[in-house]
């Protein structure tokens, strides 16, 4: 059988593993645009902030895979499906040439891209994003060259992403600005105590914060950059955008379109089942491109590395007879901000009011750490769990499969964990009070 891959990051990488793992006579293509693989966008801020060289955020290469018997073609972009006929028109990138490829299965591996507003211009060298490897390798030679020379530079949304920049920059002695459209920083994820503890570590250390306000336009001006938000101008020597990322999907939806085929899709992004199919006979989609299964019953676009992952097992698993469905996910994730971590999953108090129509939140508070859990008022059952503490990291991954599981604020309590940890402390304050 002939699995024809678009895309080698997360996704692409661990579905071509997988299958090897399962079947070594599995005949595998991959198809990647850029000149490498597996590259760890997580690194890009730790590698920057320490100087540690974005060539060593891969865990895997074309040398790797190639041994494992895949064939793949760098550098190249796929540009056409014919879903009927079963066949992907790749372009060479160097030499422009063009190639056809057959497939018994197409899997749709294309990630997202940045989202990039209307004063983005990729010439201006001082603008810059932050997710692929040449993106991280730009963000670690500006921090290289300027640091601890007075440099100002924006980092625009105040997401993980945003605010882990922001650190990156500030511990090498440039002044940072965080603009963000929001009331605060990393809204998405955390209630306001925790957010006012990680909006605190910001300003300590030197990062100024503006909420509330969209940036309207970025005019370059000599060597640096006007900023026009919707409240201010500031005036900055770089500007790195994190305002999100949208699913990689056009060419796919585009060729479906063509063909009169429907690909089922959710915002762009791809709708797939429990096994990773989409709506068109023998394609797959995962990671990024695709829609995830949520533990609210939706199906949403969630990027993150660890849905990619899973989703390529799933896929890999299928497509070599193995039956295993998909599990529905809580959106877990961790992040430290000047050394203090912060983790979520599952939803926040205001999504579980829009979701359910109903939510409770309790809040456990000390000197050190903070839990926040959200329930369903009349069963008690988590939907969502946010901690800030040393081991929030690891705690978060319990709280993930109490959700998971459907746990309520009692089962916690209750639950063999071995040592009776900061949520059983928690949640005991709440049901015991
Ligand atoms: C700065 C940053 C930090 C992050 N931190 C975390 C974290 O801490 N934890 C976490 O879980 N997630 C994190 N993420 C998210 C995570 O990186 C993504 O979820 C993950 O990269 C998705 O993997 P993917 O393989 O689906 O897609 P992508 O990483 O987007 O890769 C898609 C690949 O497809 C290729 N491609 C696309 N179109 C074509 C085409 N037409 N032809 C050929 N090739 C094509 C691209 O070149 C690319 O290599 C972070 C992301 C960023 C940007």
């Amino acid at each position: 059988m002939k699995v024809v891959v678009i895309g080698c990051t997360h996704a692409g990488t661990t579905l071509a593993t997988t299958i090897m793992g399962i079947n070594r006579d599995m005949d595998i293509t991959i198809v990647e645009k850029n000149n490498n693989i597996s590259f760890l966008s997580c690194g890009i801020a730790i590698g920057a902030q320490n100087h540690i060289p974005m060539s060593r955020m891969f865990y895997s290469s074309v040398q790797v895979l190639e041994k494992l018997g895949v064939e793949l073609y760098m550098q190249h972009e796929a540009v056409q499906v014919d879903y009927s006929q079963k066949t992907v028109s790749i372009l060479s990138i160097v030499n422009q040439t063009h190639l056809e490829i057959q497939y018994d299965v197409l899997v749709i591996a294309s990630g997202s891209l940045p989202i990039t507003p209307s004063f983005y211009n990729s010439n201006v060298e001082n603008i810059m994003l932050c997710k692929n490897f040449e993106n991280g390798r730009t963000i670690q030679n500006y921090v290289n060259r300027f640091q601890n020379q007075n440099k100002i530079v924006a980092i625009v949304g105040g997401g993980y992403i945003g605010v882990e920049l922001c650190e990156a920059f500030s511990s090498n002695n440039f002044t940072v600005h965080l603009i963000e459209g929001d009331d605060r920083i990393m809204k998405r994820y955390f209630c306001e105590d925790i957010t006012y503890i990680a909006e605190n570590k910001l300003t300590d250390n030197n990062c100024a914060l503006h909420m509330n306000q969209f940036v309207t336009s970025v005019i370059p001006s000599g060597q640096q950059l006007l900023i026009q938000t919707t409240k201010q101008k500031l005036t900055v020597d770089a500007i790195v955008l994190c305002i999100g990322f949208k699913p990689n999907t056009a060419l796919f939806i585009n060729s479906a379109h063509s063909q009169n085929i429907i690909l089922n899709c959710l915002n762009d992004s791809i709708v797939v089942d429990d096994f990773s199919r989409t709506s068109i006979p023998d394609v797959y989609a995962i990671g990024d491109c695709a829609c995830c299964s949520f533990f609210t019953d939706e199906s949403k676009s969630i990027t993150l590395a660890t849905n990619a992952i899973r989703q390529a097992f799933v896929a890999a698993a299928n497509i070599c007879g193995v039956v295993m469905p998909q599990q529905k996910v809580q959106g877990t994730s961790c992040t430290q901000v000047f050394g203090a971590s912060f983790a979520s999953t599952g939803i926040t108090i205001s999504e579980s009011i829009m979701r359910f129509g109903n939510g409770k939140q309790y809040i456990y508070k000390d000197e050190e750490c903070i839990v926040q859990y959200v329930c369903l008022e009349k069963t008690l059952q988590i939907v969502g769990v946010q901690i800030y503490s040393d081991n929030a990291g690891e705690l978060i991954q319990v709280a993930s499969i109490l959700i998971h599981f459907k746990s309520s604020l009692k089962d916690i309590i209750m639950v063999d964990l071995g040592e009776f940890n900061l949520l059983q402390k928690a949640a005991n304050t709440f049901i015991f009070k």
